[in-house]
């Protein structure tokens, strides 16, 4: 693993006087020099756009675009590239899906179910198309453990039942869901089924076609790549069934002044310039990712969770939400009396980078009865010292707000 940190320029700083500590991967990893370089040359030389050019530059982008499409492919087990789309990220591949799956499929008083550790991103774009078609949005209860009540669930299921969106893990508990099984007992009721991965796919080999979902989204930024850029994978003929959302270049078979018919999927929802540096970037990361061992990755960040599990437990007065025995790499705590905003301020002054708050789950804190938490999660770069740090610097900020 020390070979890796070494990979990661941003870990090697100073914040504040202090070396760096990094624990917030959960929002956004840093990301290896091999991604940054792919992006520095991109700028400095390769800079053209694709699919239209009649010049050298534009056909090298063009290939180096679709060269990432297939990695994707492969890299999550997609029949097709056709079946990759990119987005902006998570957020915009679960817009796309309300949008465009949900006002082709659903109908006033179909049912359709989330679950109540959701991020913001897989409850409001449902809850907006909602307020158009009156459909109904049930949310799977969570358990003390912080883990999906699967019997709660099948209570939940029913012919009216059209689709469930779920989270593979949760962002704030940490939560590693077995969603196969959701998946299938989904589909025994004939609902599709959406799996959010933004969290997962950092540690978790991804494979759609064993997991059998009919969608899977997730973010470049938080797997070791650029901003702005995501996937949606769905299958292809009903991407091919569904609409597009937004019209201009690239996307169109052909357009008259009377109206205009739309390319297949994936281009039918690639309307625009895309973020070619982003998709250019997200290739050399899902390469990163490619070559790390998943095994070793996993042991490592459980063995600093447990570590820092461990640690926590023996403050007085902290409550850990979420113990799920399947978690890996993010955990959440608050501690009575002081306010998570107070202890991520003088963790920071102490050059330790957390998250507090809600995390974009309102619905999962008034679940725990809470208005946020403190969230330390783990990245490849992250080491056992980095733990023993945090905890150092927790002992100083119960110190100092005690
Ligand atoms: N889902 C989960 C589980 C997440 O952790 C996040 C990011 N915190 C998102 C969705 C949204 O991702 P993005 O902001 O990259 O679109």
């Amino acid at each position: 693993m020390k070979d890796l940190r070494a990979q990661f320029p941003a870990v090697h700083q100073k914040v504040n006087g202090s070396p760096l500590v990094y624990l917030d991967s959960a929002a956004t990893s840093l990301k290896p020099q091999k991604v940054i370089d792919v992006l520095t040359e991109f700028y400095s030389r390769e800079t053209a756009n694709v699919h239209r050019g009649a010049h050298f530059l534009s056909d090298r982008a063009t290939q180096k675009f679709e060269k990432a499409r297939e990695s994707i492919q492969k890299f999550i087990n997609a029949e097709s590239p056709n079946e990759i789309v990119f987005t902006k990220g998570t957020t915009e591949g679960l817009n796309l899906l309300a949008q465009c799956w949900g006002r082709r499929f659903l109908r006033a008083g179909d049912e359709i179910i989330l679950s109540e550790m959701e991020h913001h991103s897989n409850i409001v774009p449902w809850q907006m198309l909602a307020e158009e078609i009156k459909i109904k949005i049930n949310f799977i209860k969570v358990t003390d453990s912080g883990e999906l009540d699967f019997a709660h669930f099948q209570t939940l299921l029913s012919e009216r039942v059209k689709l469930v969106s779920i989270t593979h893990c949760s962002n704030t508990l940490g939560t590693l869901n077995d969603v196969k099984k959701f998946i299938f007992e989904a589909q025994r009721f004939g609902a599709k089924t959406v799996i959010d991965a933004a969290q997962s796919v950092t540690f978790q080999k991804i494979d759609v076609q064993y997991l059998d979902c009919d969608f899977l989204v997730f973010s470049g930024h938080k797997l070791y790549g650029p901003y702005g850029v995501g996937v949606l994978y769905g299958r292809e003929e009903i991407l091919n069934q569904m609409p597009p959302y937004q019209g201009g270049g690239a996307m169109i078979a052909q357009v008259t002044k009377d109206g205009t018919t739309y390319l297949n999927a994936p281009q039918r929802f690639e309307a625009g310039t895309p973020n070619i540096s982003g998709v250019i970037g997200l290739g050399a990361a899902v390469e990163f990712s490619n070559s790390l061992n998943l095994t070793k990755v996993l042991a490592h960040e459980r063995e600093l969770l447990e570590r820092a599990t461990e640690q926590l437990k023996s403050f007085s007065d902290v409550r850990i939400i979420g113990e799920s025995p399947s978690r890996v790499n993010i955990l959440s705590f608050v501690i009575a009396g002081q306010h998570p905003a107070d202890i991520g301020q003088i963790l920071d002054q102490q050059g330790v980078a957390v998250r507090v708050g809600h995390h974009c789950n309102q619905p999962l804190m008034k679940r725990f009865g809470i208005a946020g938490t403190v969230r330390i999660s783990f990245g490849v770069y992250n080491t056992v010292e980095d733990v023993d740090i945090l905890i150092r610097a927790l002992k100083k900020a119960q110190e100092l707000l005690s």
